[in-house]
């Protein structure tokens, strides 16, 4: 249950307001960045009848609220002028990690050629031997934001860590949180205080419910910007990387207004699915793809295996522009151009 309360509510009818509530024994948050009262368990909402300060109250009845689609129906916002939210769609590609100048300068000339406005590449790397390559660190950022630049395109790159937020803060325009982190509920809730947007990968094991209420987090500290990103679960099957859940898009967009994007390069871990699954990521409605590229996909060093050459993407990139109006999500529109 969530009680939007009334723009200038008074402190002393506030004050009422959650006096009540601990006398019914109600559990309660009060969200003071978003003026919200969160209910765990919905009340008999008989039991604030008759109160002064409330503008509107939602009953929901799942254990996510704010990122409910009972609570708001739509989002929509921009990064550098390119509009994100539920009724568009967006392409991000980029190598799994920033692993030179070069290479990255080279994947933003070619993303730039294509008319992509999103680079992706990890600088800090979550890997699961310490003696993998773990990125670049602040110096792969750098080189992120220095291509971002002289190509247009904004930068989406993970967040491991709350100390490395301020590097984040400069050099990123999407912070993406990947999927062993969607449950470090510490870092989500320091995420909801910042004024950026954040992309939310589905935990490897997590339930659609346990994912919504990852973004509740984020969400009940004031931040709305957040993107959701299916990257595919774990599954009982060594064929593949990851079980591509191209389900949870419809099913998402059903119980959520957040944006969800879909990843079929960790959703399958292997370049030659990675097309297939794109397509039908965006014909179940996603709104938008992020995808690995690299100049030299053997060389890779993190994810080579589901990298995807240019020139396959190019040709991914022409089925998805076929798709554009058949999905009736503008691709990477400007907000004029959504309208
Ligand atoms: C990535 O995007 O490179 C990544 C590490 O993804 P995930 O968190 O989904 O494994
Ligand atoms: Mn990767």
């Amino acid at each position: 249950m969530v009680i939007t309360l009334q723009q200038h509510i008074q402190p002393e009818t506030l004050h009422q307001l959650k006096a009540l509530l601990t006398l019914k024994q109600v559990n309660f948050s009060y969200l003071e960045n978003r003026n919200l009262i969160v209910i765990e368990k919905s009340v008999d909402p008989s039991v604030l009848e008759g109160l002064d300060g409330i503008e509107r109250i939602d009953l929901i009845a799942s254990p996510y609220q704010l990122s409910s689609i009972k609570f708001k129906k739509e989002t929509h916002f921009l990064v550098n002028g390119i509009s994100i939210g539920s009724r568009f769609a967006n392409l991000i590609a980029g190598p799994c990690s920033v692993e030179s100048e070069k290479q990255i300068f080279e994947t933003a000339e070619f993303l730039a050629k294509n008319g992509i406005r999103f680079i992706r590449g990890g600088a800090y790397k979550p890997r699961t031997s310490p003696y993998a390559f773990r990125g670049l660190g602040v110096d792969g950022l750098k080189i992120l934001k220095e291509a971002a630049t002289k190509y247009n395109l904004s930068v989406v790159t993970e967040l491991m860590d709350l100390s490395l937020l301020d590097q984040l803060m400069e050099y990123s325009d999407i912070i993406q949180i990947g999927s062993r982190n969607m449950s470090n509920f510490y870092l989500l809730a320091e995420l909801g205080k910042i004024d950026k947007p954040v992309m939310l990968k589905r935990g490897m094991s997590a339930r659609i419910s346990e994912w919504l209420l990852a973004a509740d987090y984020i969400l009940s500290g004031g931040n709305e910007k957040v993107i959701l990103c299916e990257r595919g679960v774990r599954s009982f099957d060594p064929e593949v990387r990851n079980l591509m859940d191209v389900a949870a898009i419809p099913m998402i967009q059903s119980l959520s207004h957040l944006p969800i994007i879909a990843d079929p390069s960790h959703g399958t871990g292997s370049a030659k699915f990675v097309a297939p699954l794109a397509l039908a990521s965006m014909v179940a409605g996603a709104n938008g793809l992020m995808v690995e590229i690299h100049p030299d996909p053997s060389k890779a060093l993190s994810d080579s295996q589901q990298a995807m050459s240019f020139e396959a993407f190019e040709n991914l990139l022409q089925d998805i522009r076929k798709l554009e109006s058949a999905i009736q999500k503008p691709i990477d529109a400007t907000y004029e151009a959504a309208q």
